[in-house]
């Protein structure tokens, strides 16, 4: 029996509960995850197994899925990925600080160019993290952005499968 490391009472194992994973600022539910709750003190938590490579495929998830121009909580999943400070990204995509700070705080918009340039260089470093080609078909994906981004809806939700990030081989995605 395992104990709780917050008061050391015993506590309850929960299997088969998908998991909000609201910690990494994206709307991310991981199904198959194990999760544990005290009932002495009411501490709840997860096991989550291969953290950086979850949030490798989240990234590249904004970045190949979402076709509406990036929202302030997925550039900043991005840069905290690469972790670049605000500071960091302003220099290597050319702007000013207080320009990220203001697309992170939703008060001004990406653009068409910083958002097509972060999605490559967030694949590019994914990519080099994973020491193989994380998205294939790149220039396809990019001529398939649509032109009036401003005006997509999407889902904001990600739903992953422990196989999603668990398995060596992330080519099919
Ligand atoms: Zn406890």
């Amino acid at each position: 029996m395992e104990k709780c490391y917050s008061c050391g009472n015993s506590i309850k194992t929960i299997k088969d509960k998908p998991y909000k994973f609201d910690e990494c600022g994206i709307n991310v539910v991981l199904y198959g995850i194990t999760q544990y709750t005290c009932p002495t003190c009411n501490e709840s938590y997860a096991s989550i197994p291969n953290l950086p490579k979850l949030h490798r495929i989240i990234g590249t998830h904004i970045c190949t899925k979402r076709k509406a121009l990036l929202q302030p909580e997925e550039i900043k999943f991005l840069r905290k990925d690469l972790h670049l400070k605000a500071k960091e990204l302003a220099l290597t995509l050319g702007v000013t600080a207080s320009t990220v700070s203001r697309w992170e705080n939703g008060k001004k918009e990406i653009g068409e160019a910083h958002d097509r340039l972060l999605r490559s260089i967030y694949m590019m470093y994914a990519s080099e993290q994973a020491h193989h080609i994380i998205c294939e078909g790149i220039l396809e994906l990019f001529k398939q952005l649509p032109a009036k981004r401003k005006k997509i809806k999407q889902s904001t939700e990600i739903s992953l499968n422990p196989q999603e990030w668990l398995n060596e081989n992330l080519t099919t995605y």
